[in-house]
């Protein structure tokens, strides 16, 4: 059984990757077209496995974490 409790907190649009791509990380055949939504990966996307990809996700949803906490007072 896969977690869709996780799906909707990812800033991640997951797509089914185009056929006969390889996965951008390993060069495994890719699974799935990932695009990040927000953060500083905003716009950033790639073709993964499912492996990378759930890196990929982890890796977005890290960085916009850390990008929750304020850098500097706005006055
Ligand atoms: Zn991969």
């Amino acid at each position: 059984m896969s977690k869709p409790i996780n799906e909707f907190r990812r800033p991640v649009s997951v797509d089914f990757a185009p056929r006969g791509s390889a996965c951008e990380w390993c060069g495994k055949p890719a699974e799935r077209q990932l695009t990040a939504i927000g953060g500083r990966y905003h716009n950033e996307s790639g073709v993964f496995c499912r492996e990378c990809g759930e890196k990929f996700s982890q890796a977005v949803a890290n960085a916009l974490h850390t990008a929750v906490v304020p850098e500097a007072e706005v006055c």
